[in-house]
């Protein structure tokens, strides 16, 4: 093991293995942490655990996505969506405002949230 994936270990426990067995060089692994990498990447099984995404000027539900981690809702990806509310991607279907836009995060078709539009528990 390189101290590059040592690094990665000890701040990022779950990437170990993939670093490992993928054998990325460390300016690979600097990419990826640079871009958010680890906790954005989509995994085949992704997280568990879903929340209930609002509309937050009518509270209108949008979503019900599987999030990972506990941070604020940057973006939805949307194989991660278990249920889609809305009729128009990106509009909520009450008050009609766009909430996100669409994306590509490394290659996956996303949502990025935008800032104040959404909100989630
Ligand atoms: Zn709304």
């Amino acid at each position: 093991m390189n101290w590059a994936v040592k690094i990665l270990s000890s701040h990022y426990g779950c990437f170990n293995l993939r670093a490992t067995s993928l054998n990325l060089s460390y300016l690979t692994l600097n990419i990826i942490i640079n871009y958010g990498g680890v906790l954005a990447q989509p995994n085949k099984k992704g997280p568990i655990k879903t929340v209930d995404i609002f509309c937050s000027s009518c509270k209108t539900q949008l979503f019900k996505y599987r999030k990972g981690g506990k941070g604020a809702l940057v973006k939805c990806f949307k194989e991660r969506i278990s249920q889609d509310f809305t009729k128009i991607p990106c509009i909520c279907p009450s008050c009609e405002r766009a909430f996100a836009r669409p994306a590509l995060i490394r290659g996956a078709p996303a949502y990025k949230m935008i800032g104040g539009k959404v909100t989630f528990k």
